[in-house]
């Protein structure tokens, strides 16, 4: 099963409440933003020539936290009762 399959079987509880926080100011120094090829959902894109993010999709891989070198990003898993929920592994 490739991960487009995967992600398909995802569902989610979404929380108002982003559970991520990016901090912009930080992200303007950040000349390679890793964090636009690490998110599988692609929750980070580049508009205007700035990050932008989303956390509704996020399927809490964690993936953005370990490639953001410069702190930028406060991660923490949904509070209970939201988030995702991933069927088949
Ligand atoms: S990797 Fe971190 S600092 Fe760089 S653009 Fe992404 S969130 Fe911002
Ligand atoms: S935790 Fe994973 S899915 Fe969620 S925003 Fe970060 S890279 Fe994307």
């Amino acid at each position: 099963m490739i991960i487009e399959d995967k992600l398909r079987q995802t569902r989610f509880s979404v929380d108002e409440v982003p559970h991520i926080r990016v901090n912009s100011e930080v992200c303007q120094d950040c000349a390679d933003k890793p964090c636009l090829y690490v998110c599988p959902v692609q929750n980070y894109t580049l508009k205007d020539g700035e990050v932008t993010f989303i956390w509704h999709s996020c399927v809490e891989c964690g993936a953005c936290r370990i490639a953001c070198l410069k702190g930028a990003i406060d991660w923490s898993y949904p509070r209970g009762g939201f988030g995702v929920c991933l069927r088949y592994g």
